[in-house]
């Protein structure tokens, strides 16, 4: 049986391979939140997985109207909130992710500049 790196990044996806392939392929594999593209790289394609819009926990559907490919980081820092959209979810995710990058690159400044000045 041939390698498929799909099954790897699907271990907790509760859609089958089938159904996670046809949403991947409907997003050309690019995370609907952050736009990272799956097929860049094997380090993207590991971390790409499919997403409820409306999480399960709050009785979303295994339904493609509400399932969206997405990496996993932006999984992480939707979290299972509810949102009134997939642009509304967008919207929290890219703003989670500015503030975490501005947290990052402080450290990192921070970081950098203690080892110059070491
Ligand atoms: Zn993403």
């Amino acid at each position: 049986m041939p390698f498929n790196i799909m099954t790897l990044s699907r271990v907790d996806m509760p859609v089958s391979q089938a159904e996670g392939q046809k949403i991947l392929e409907r997003d050309q594999y690019c995370c609907r939140y952050c736009g990272l593209d799956g097929k860049a790289s094997f380090e993207n394609a590991l971390v790409m997985s499919v997403d409820f819009v409306v999480p399960r926990a709050h009785k979303g559907k295994k339904d493609p109207a509400n399932l969206v490919a997405c990496c996993r980081p932006c999984n992480t820092i939707k979290g299972t909130r509810v949102y009134k959209s997939v642009e509304d979810a967008k919207k929290f995710v890219m703003a989670q992710r500015e503030t975490l990058r501005r947290t990052w690159e402080g450290q990192h400044a921070r970081a950098s500049a203690k080892a110059a000045s070491a």
